[in-house]
């Protein structure tokens, strides 16, 4: 009776992993910065969490669409080394890399707000970064040589998403509602890509 039973169950479950979507197109969230290194701080908030937050929002709103799956560099607050974050994008070759970051300057209080978006030196990450910026404040686009992308071969774009220590950027990506609206656009721009 009992191994009928587990039999059925065994069963059941493979041909319930059968239909379980693997073809989905990838796409790769890093949300920088973790553990020990904190990124960007300002009044106790770190760029770590907020980046980490985000990146999660992004794969929560993602997984009610059907299109990419999404997969991110780091779900909790640990460490990756950047070698072993491009090392995973290669590995699994997806279709798009955002990088996500806060930045801040030395200002007490930063005049400067809204995004800012780093390429790579190619035509895909600029026309990536092109769309990102319809639908944000971006500031500025500009090619860098940043470790992930020189080092990434899909298309990849390091967002920096606000910065930390200008008050109305700091309250935006630390609520609920600004993180959610920042996930969305991001699902949109995957969705038009
Ligand atoms: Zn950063």
């Amino acid at each position: 009776m009992k191994g009928t039973r587990l039999l059925a169950l065994s069963i059941f479950s493979a041909a319930f992993l059968s239909f379980t979507p693997v073809n989905k197109k990838l796409i790769i969230i890093d949300a920088g910065h973790g553990g020990n290194d904190m990124g960007a701080n300002k009044n106790g908030i770190y760029e770590k969490n907020i980046v980490l937050n985000i990146g999660k929002e992004i794969q929560k709103f993602n997984n009610t669409q059907d299109k990419y799956e999404v997969i991110l560099t780091r779900d909790n607050d640990t460490y990756s080394q950047l070698t072993d974050r491009t090392t995973l994008i290669n590995k699994l070759n997806p279709e798009m890399v955002i990088s996500l970051h806060v930045n801040s300057n030395p200002k007490a209080e930063a005049t400067e707000e809204g995004q800012e978006i780093y390429t790579q030196n190619t035509e895909d990450s600029k026309k990536l970064a092109d769309k990102i910026s319809k639908k944000f404040n971006v500031q500025k686009i500009e090619e860098k040589n940043l470790h992930i992308l020189r080092e990434s071969k899909a298309p990849t774009v390091l967002v920096e998403l606000g910065f930390i220590n200008n008050t109305k950027d700091r309250e935006y990506m630390t609520s609920e509602k600004g993180q959610k609206e920042i996930a969305q656009k991001f699902v949109e721009v995957f969705n038009e890509y």
